[in-house]
């Protein structure tokens, strides 16, 4: 399986699929399930192609979630090769995606292949959910499946998301929850005058002070077993007009809040509110929240990833729910357990992009493995 694997690893990093565009990688990765019989369904929306494919009408419903595309390749005299063509050297494989995410693509087509090959009756089903903009702004592709799959009233019991969670070494971390993700921005208004009459004016950088040493120091929780703590960070802070004699009559701010599961949208928005009335401002805010925490909990499919993690990479996965946001925020919708697992990201979206080349064969035997341990029967 190892030449077909890398022969698919190399098909795939070849199409120039930069965000949302599919390059024709979607319609290989179609073509090349429908070989192996399953049914196919195109759910393409404006730039985004985004893929359902399915084999067998039993529960229970397993399905690997990726995507095809790609971030942009940056300066590329600064490669040491073809971004897209995938060059092995030194103990690496190199290309641009190759590690986020079109390798574990690639082994989740080997290792679903083996496995219909050794189990053709298996008792179950095995789903792909793919799309093609994920890197870019994510709203023709994962959430255009999760509503197609709504409407179906198609219920998916694992999930399988192929993101690169692996830190150091392959298998060494998998991502049973993500947090969630929101986004504000304050306008807070004094009066403009000059610097020399300050009785004349109220200066909003003065005004907000207070309130921005107590929103970036609040402790909005401690975390829990876990999740890391809730954080606030701010992002932008403007004032001014450029000038030395002049107070700005306005001042604007942007911050960030990641949040674990012990938090709601209602419940952080009404403690930075509290700070901003406590402070008397003049203020408008306004809210956009990008993700929602989810978490997995430590069932059936979060024991089957490490026992085969176990089995075949001999490591102990550490269980995670930090760093960025991924697809998972949609797919818990329509998923009842869902496990982030796929390569190293230490050179992910860089120039350059590789990862250690026996990780691939590692990849897909460990997720042949996971198919073989949820159809056990
Ligand atoms: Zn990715």
């Amino acid at each position: 399986m190892q030449s077909e694997l890398l022969e698919l690893a190399a098909e795939l990093v070849a199409y120039q699929s930069i965000s949302p565009e599919q390059d024709g990688s979607i319609d290989f990765i179609e073509n090349y399930l429908t070989e192996l019989n399953f049914s196919t369904i195109r759910l393409d929306q404006n730039d985004t192609a985004n893929l359902i494919a399915q084999i067998g009408n039993t529960g229970p419903v397993f399905a690997f979630a990726g995507h095809v595309d790609v971030v942009p390749i940056g300066e590329l005299s600064k490669w040491f090769f073809d971004p897209f063509t995938l060059t092995f050297k030194d103990g690496s494989l190199y290309g641009r995606g190759i590690a986020d995410m079109k390798g574990a693509i690639a082994s989740f087509l080997i290792a679903s292949k083996k496995f219909l090959q050794e189990k053709p009756n298996f008792p179950g089903s095995i789903m792909f959910l793919i799309t093609s903009d994920e890197e870019a702004s994510g709203i023709d592709g994962t959430p255009v499946i999760v509503k197609y799959l709504q409407e179906q009233k198609i219920k998916i019991d694992y999930c399988l998301l192929g993101e690169p969670t692996s830190v150091n070494n392959l298998g060494d971390m998998v991502k049973i929850g993500r947090r969630g993700s929101l986004n504000a921005r304050i306008e807070i208004n004094g009066v403009q005058g000059h610097i020399a009459y300050p009785r004349l004016l109220q200066n909003p950088i003065h005004l907000f002070a207070p309130a921005l040493l107590q929103l970036s120091t609040l402790e909005f929780d401690r975390g829990n077993e876990h999740f890391p703590a809730t954080e606030l960070q701010f992002s932008n802070l403007n004032a001014g007009l450029g000038v030395t004699n002049v107070v700005p009559g306005k001042l604007t701010a942007t911050f960030n809040i990641r949040y674990n599961n012990m938090q709601t949208v209602e419940a952080l928005q009404k403690k930075v509110i509290a700070i901003l009335e406590q402070n008397n401002l003049k203020y408008n805010i306004s809210w956009s929240n990008s993700a929602v925490p989810f978490f997995t909990g430590k069932k059936f499919l979060v024991k089957t990833v490490e026992e085969s993690i176990q089995e075949v990479l001999n490591k102990s996965a550490v269980l995670a729910t930090d760093g960025g946001t991924s697809d998972g925020r949609f797919l818990v919708d329509v998923c009842d357990e869902l496990v982030e697992f796929g390569l190293t990201n230490k050179y992910i979206h860089h120039i350059n992009e590789n990862i250690p080349s026996g990780d691939l064969l590692s990849l897909s035997e460990t997720y042949f493995t996971i198919l073989s341990k949820i159809f056990r029967q």
